[in-house]
This record gives C-alpha cells, structure tokens and sequence, in this order.
C-alpha cells in the first residue's frame, strides 16, 4: 500500500464528543497503523485529517464545521492534503455535507470504521469524493477485528454494547448510532484480559446505555462484571453511561461485591420535573430517581454520583425547573454536566410545542451551574484529610533542569482528580494519598 504515492501517509484525526467517539479514533488509528499509515499531532503536517464529528447537539455540530473550513485553508495551501468527515453527523446527513463542503474527499459513517483502509485506498484511485454510510447492523462484529491504538497506557476503554433503543425524545443517539445490541461476554473478556497482559490497570466499560447490557446474550450486566472482576492485573473497573431505568438492585449490590469496582456512578437524570420526564420518554420520575440514590447510599456509602441535566426542554416552565433545584440539592451530586437544550433533527421534540426561549434557557443554566458549583466545591471540601487510595496516571509537570517529575495527577476510586508530588516510577501504580486541598474541580495532596 505504501507504494501508492497517492494514498496519504501521515494521519491526523480531529476528535469531538464522547468517549465513544474518543474511543472510535482509537480504533481508527489502530486499523491505520496495520495498514502502513503514520500519525502526527501537528494538523499542518498531515496528508490526511480526519474530522470525527459530533452531533449531540447544535453546538457540537456548528464546531465539527467551524474546523472544516480550518483545514479548507489548510488544503488551499498544501494541494496533497486530504480531507475526511465521519463520525455521528456523517452518519446521518452524509450528502448534504459534500454540498456544503466540496473540498471534502471522504464521507463515512459510525459503522465503517473497519472499511477505513479500503476507502482511502479507493479516494486514492478515484480522485473523486468518496462517500460509504452503513446504516444496517452489517459489520458489526468486523468493527471489533481490529487493532486499538490507544494514547493511554494505563486505562483502556473496552466497549460492551452499542447504540440505544430508549428514543429519549430529545436525542439523536438512535438515529445515528442504529439500534442497541450487546458484544458477546466471552470477546469482552478476552480484549480485557488482552488489556492486562498489557500491562493496563483500569478498565472503563462504555456504551450508550451500559447497564441495559445483554441484549441477545445469555449474560447480564451484573454477571458480566464478576466475570471481569478476577482478572488478574485489573486494578479498577468503571463503567458508563446508566440509565436509571436499568438500575437495578442486584447491580448495585454487585458493584458493591466487586472490589474492583470503583465507587462512582454517572446516572443522568435530565431533569427533576415528573411533567418534563414524561415528555422526555425516561420512564422515571422525581420520585423513582430519589428512591434509586437512597438504595445506592444506603448499600454503598461513600459512593460518588455524577449526572447529566438539561435546562430549557419544550415545556419546561419555572415550576419546572424549580424541581430540577430541588433534587440537585436534595441529591448533592459530585458534579453535573449541564447542557442547554438543542433542537435534534428527526428527534419528537424538536416538534414540540412551547420550546423554551433562549434568555430563559441561558438564565436558568447560569442558576444552576451557581448552585451546582457550591454543592461541588463543598463534596471536595469533605475530602480535606481523608486517605483515599490513588491510580498515578500522568504527569502533569516535569522540571527540565533537573528531570526529576514534579507534579504527578491521578484519580481517586471515586474518579476525583489530585494532584500531588512524585516520581515518574509511580505511574500505574496504586497508593494512599492524603487529601490537603480541595478545589472545585479537583484535590491536592500528599503521599503517605
Ligand atoms: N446515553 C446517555 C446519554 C448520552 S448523550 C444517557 O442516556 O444518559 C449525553 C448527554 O447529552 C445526555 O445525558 C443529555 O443530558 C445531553 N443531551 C442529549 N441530547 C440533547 C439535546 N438535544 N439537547 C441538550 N442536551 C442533550
Ligand atoms: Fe440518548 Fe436516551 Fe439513548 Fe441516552 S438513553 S443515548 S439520552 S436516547
């Protein structure tokens, strides 16, 4: 392949989004580097950039095309470069992406990352754009066949199911995504065991909606954990993203079981308001969302529970919101991602009547994220001379002059980030830090 002076060598891959996305450019450019291809960081220096796109909301979108026309520029200047766009807006609207960008020289979607190799070759030969969207469950097996090149040496994504079959009425996961299904036990377990003899020490479980896992298996996703949690080398196991829907008891008495498993939880709730919820399609309310945590708690105490929300869903009215206030402050997260609500194409809301303007949405956002702060610098605040034991996972500040490693970070079980004083040699090693400080964002301490 490398004999064909036409097909790029040098690949750099413009990543957006979640850690699915994240981990399809690992999987990218591991079936690259199979094939000959090299990589770089530098975008100036590439012969081919790929842009994985993002399309959870219009934000996400409206960036994935702000870049494109930087490397427009970029091809203006440097004839031999090539331009490719995939990921989840690819999927869905891969022909009005070549009208809106011509210079654009391959489209493709979620589900033909393993025909990568193939399709450059073919844009290599044929000089014309070339555009290939998947959109049935072929090649769902050959996706996994592939090499993984992954960045970090110390944790690994390893994913367990794909797509979603929930139709949140806000979201456009299952149009570009497909429909949900699940990796059988025995090939998960074969990549993680794979990932320990590497020498990794965590492992993050990831699908759309992990704990729905076992769709068409004859496992579940409490089964599959304690099939995971002997393998020797694995430290830690994390899994994300649950839907509290499929919470069920016997998963959180298992991660209660499974030393292994950390002690933290993403559960998205999206919004306090029984009314909203219902127009969402989560089949939860307020109540069942409350109820759920105080199970969590009561079996896992020091159990860490970060979620989602969006502000300003069709609908939303202050009464509305207020319930959102209430269960924050009733639930007292670790930390909460907060997003403004987007109109999603093919998505029932975007239809709904009342959509929320954007002065009330942003005013609303900017209420909550005060009140969320607060909650979260005062959870750190509870840290300060707590032992928590630590995963080392970089450095963060090396001193040049004398090369010894000044500031190493790494997370705690509970997936909190500190900051403390070390040596290189302890990266990928667990030990017990004392918490001294704790930020916002994240916590300092020292090693005992
Ligand atoms: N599968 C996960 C969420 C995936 S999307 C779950 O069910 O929890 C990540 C987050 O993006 C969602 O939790 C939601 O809070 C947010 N989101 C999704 N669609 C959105 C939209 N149209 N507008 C604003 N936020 C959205
Ligand atoms: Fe989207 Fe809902 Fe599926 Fe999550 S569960 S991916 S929010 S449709």
């Amino acid at each position: 392949m490398n004999e064909n002076k036409k097909i790029p060598l040098k690949v750099f891959i413009k990543t957006f989004g979640c850690q699915m996305n994240e981990h399809d450019s690992e999987r990218m450019y591991g079936i690259l580097s199979d094939h000959g291809y090299t990589f770089t960081h530098q975008e100036k220096e590439a012969d081919l950039i790929l842009i994985n796109s993002c399309s959870i909301r219009q934000k996400a979108e409206q960036k994935a095309f702000s870049i494109l026309g930087r490397y427009r520029a970029l091809k203006a200047k440097n004839p031999r470069l090539h331009i490719g766009f995939c990921g989840c807006i690819a999927q869905r609207e891969a022909r009005s992406i070549l009208c809106r960008a011509p210079f654009v020289d391959l489209i493709f979607g979620t589900k033909n990352i393993h025909r990568l190799p193939q399709l450059i070759e073919k844009m290599g030969k044929t000089h014309k754009p070339i555009i290939e969207v998947i959109d049935d469950d072929s090649g769902r097996f050959e996706q996994f066949l592939g090499k993984i090149r992954r960045e970090n040496h110390i944790k690994a994504w390893a994913t367990i199911m794909q797509g979603c079959d929930n139709y949140c009425t806000y979201c456009v996961v299952p149009y570009v995504r497909g429909r949900e299904w699940s990796r059988s036990a025995g090939d998960i377990i074969a990549e993680i065991k794979t990932l320990a003899l590497q020498g990794y020490k965590e492992v993050t479980l990831l699908g759309h909606n992990v704990n729905s896992y076992g769709k068409g298996q004859d496992c579940t996703f409490p089964e599959l954990i304690q099939r995971i949690q002997p393998i020797p080398g694995i430290e830690r196991i994390r899994f994300t993203t649950s839907h509290p829907k499929d919470l069920s008891e016997e998963l959180i008495v298992t991660i209660k079981d499974c030393s292994k498993v950390c002690e933290h939880i993403h559960l998205p709730f999206q919004s306090g308001s029984d009314k909203i919820l219902k127009r969402m399609r989560r089949h939860y309310s307020h109540n069942d969302y409350l109820k759920k945590v105080d199970f969590l708690r009561k079996i896992i105490p020091d159990i860490a529970i970060t979620s989602d929300v969006i502000v300003g869903f069709p609908g939303e009215r202050e009464e509305d919101f207020q319930q959102t206030l209430q269960l924050i402050e009733t639930i007292q997260f670790e930390g909460l991602f907060t997003f403004l609500y987007s109109i999603r194409p093919q998505t029932t809301a975007g239809n709904f009547s009342e959509q929320v303007p954007n002065n009330i949405k942003q005013e609303r956002f900017n209420i909550l994220l005060q009140i969320q702060n607060q909650i979260s610098s005062a959870r750190n605040a509870l840290l300060v001379n707590t032992k928590q034991e630590i995963l080392a996972e970089e450095i963060l500040r090396e001193d040049k002059r004398t090369s010894s490693i000044e500031k190493l970070r790494g997370r705690t079980r509970s997936n909190k980030i500190v900051e403390f004083e070390g040596s290189s040699d302890l990266i990928g090693n667990l030990f017990e830090i004392e918490i001294r400080k704790a930020n916002r964002f994240n916590l300092e301490g020292i090693i005992l």
